[in-house]
């Protein structure tokens, strides 16, 4: 395996980890074997990752900011951020609404099956517990989202992994180390320089265990399909969303061809571990770390675009997650409530989509929830929300897998643009995953 790039290590790991989760379904007691002793282990990588997670976004945007030397470049990168951030998100999600009406996957779908998928999954844990989040999410006022990001208790928010809050923080410190004397200043940038150094290393180490890894996370996904014959009425509406998200990576490919004059194919090359990762864990927060690794040393973006453009990524830009709510909310309408599907409803999609994307955690399914608080906004009968939701359940956490490599591509895309518009995109000079473990000299 030594001389494998890492990102066909992974893939190995995957495919064997698909196998052996068919293998064990077949099995009897199968499921049991690796819930018990094959599913920790990706457990604990995903705990490792979250680990760092917080470390990596002090230490990179504290060190970055206080290299700018120029508070009101801070300015021009956080606009260029959010504008294209959100440019990227209109356009995936009209590209799903755009397959959606054409296909139209939900037209004609026998009673049989809608009674069917009704009696599986209308009362499901899962559907019940998407609805009960959805509801708690609804109940904050309008301006929640903006308060929630200025923290009381920078401990807490350390804690909870707010990212958006520690992002907050550390812009404020980094900003402030600008402000005060350089010979002040000094040795708290040279504190943070080393944490970030310290943290990246252990990206490096983390992900030597990755491949092994990706093999318990694959496992645990194929035992909890029980299924298939749904998975297959199922199968219009899914092609769907994965053919809206291969446009996107065109999308994306031709912006990092025509902007950052970049190869499209050296770009994949370079990011694919992250997009491996995200694939597997379903998480782009935990796949933040590598993600901020890859862009950094592989695609040569300075610290701090990607110290700042990342984690705010990972937070609002959700491409994947807002094409898949536009197709999903269509065709739950196709299916259950044609009659709701007019032009402006379809309007309303586009730009509560939008939001619900901003909104949604970067975390596993997260996208589902916010779904219902789209089909809401569209007048979606509250009585057919379960049945709405029921529907989509069976095929969500596949679509998941593939919208979350959307949503990491989408954000090491824009991290990409936001550098080369700046100047701070330079030649990286990658270290290779093998050479990371033997100490520096
Ligand atoms: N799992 C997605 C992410 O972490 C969010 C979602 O669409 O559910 O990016």
């Amino acid at each position: 395996m030594k001389k494998l790039a890492l990102h066909w290590k992974i893939i190995i790991g995957m495919v064997l980890g698909i196998l052996f989760g068919f293998l064990m379904n077949s099995i009897e007691g199968g499921r049991l074997f690796v819930g018990n002793w094959i599913a920790p282990l990706g457990k604990i990588f995903i705990n490792l990752l979250k680990l760092i997670a917080v470390p990596l976004i002090l230490a990179s945007l504290i060190k970055g900011v206080s290299d700018l030397k120029d508070i009101s470049k801070i300015r021009t990168m956080g606009l260029r951020t959010i504008s294209i951030y959100m440019a990227t998100t209109l356009i995936a999600i009209i590209i799903g609404l755009g397959i959606v009406n054409t296909v139209k996957p939900g037209e004609g779908m026998p009673e049989s099956t809608i009674e069917k998928i009704k009696a599986r999954y209308a009362n499901d844990a899962g559907v019940k517990d998407k609805l009960m989040k959805a509801s708690m999410q609804k109940e904050a006022g309008p301006l929640q989202p903006l308060v929630d990001i200025f923290p009381s208790n920078i401990f807490k928010s350390f804690a909870d992994a707010s990212m958006l809050q520690v992002i907050f923080f550390a812009l404020f410190v980094g900003i402030c180390l600008l402000l005060i004397e350089e010979e002040k200043a000094k040795p708290l940038i040279a504190f943070f320089d080393s944490l970030n150094e310290v943290v990246m290393k252990m990206v490096d180490l983390i992900m030597l265990f990755a491949p092994y890894a990706v093999f318990a996370l694959l496992a645990n996904v194929i035992i909890a399909f029980d299924d298939t014959e749904i998975l297959i009425k199922l199968v219009y509406y899914a092609l769907c969303v994965v053919v809206g998200l291969t446009i996107m990576v065109g999308v994306y490919l031709l912006l990092i061809r025509v902007y950052a004059k970049k190869s499209p194919l050296w770009f994949l090359k370079q990011i694919s571990p992250a997009q491996l990762l995200a694939f597997s864990t379903s998480s782009s927060a935990a796949t933040l770390p590598v993600t901020m690794e890859r862009v950094e040393e592989h695609l040569g973006v300075d610290k701090e675009v990607s110290g700042f453009v990342l984690p705010v990524g990972a937070t609002v830009n959700m491409d994947g997650t807002s094409l898949y709510q536009g197709i999903a909310a269509v065709f739950i309408m196709q299916v259950i409530w044609p009659e709701g599907l007019t032009f402006t409803n379809q309007m309303v999609i586009i730009f509560t989509a939008l939001l619900a994307s901003i909104g949604s955690a970067a975390v596993p399914s997260a996208g589902m929830v916010m779904l219902v608080i789209v089909l809401e906004s569209v007048g979606f009968p509250a009585e057919l929300l379960p049945i709405g939701l029921a529907l989509i359940f069976a095929v969500d956490r596949p679509l998941d897998m593939c919208r979350t490599v959307i949503n990491v591509t989408g954000d090491a895309t824009v991290s990409t643009l936001v550098a080369k518009s700046l100047g701070k995109l330079h030649e990286p000079k990658p270290k290779a995953w093998d050479d990371n473990y033997t100490p520096v000299k």
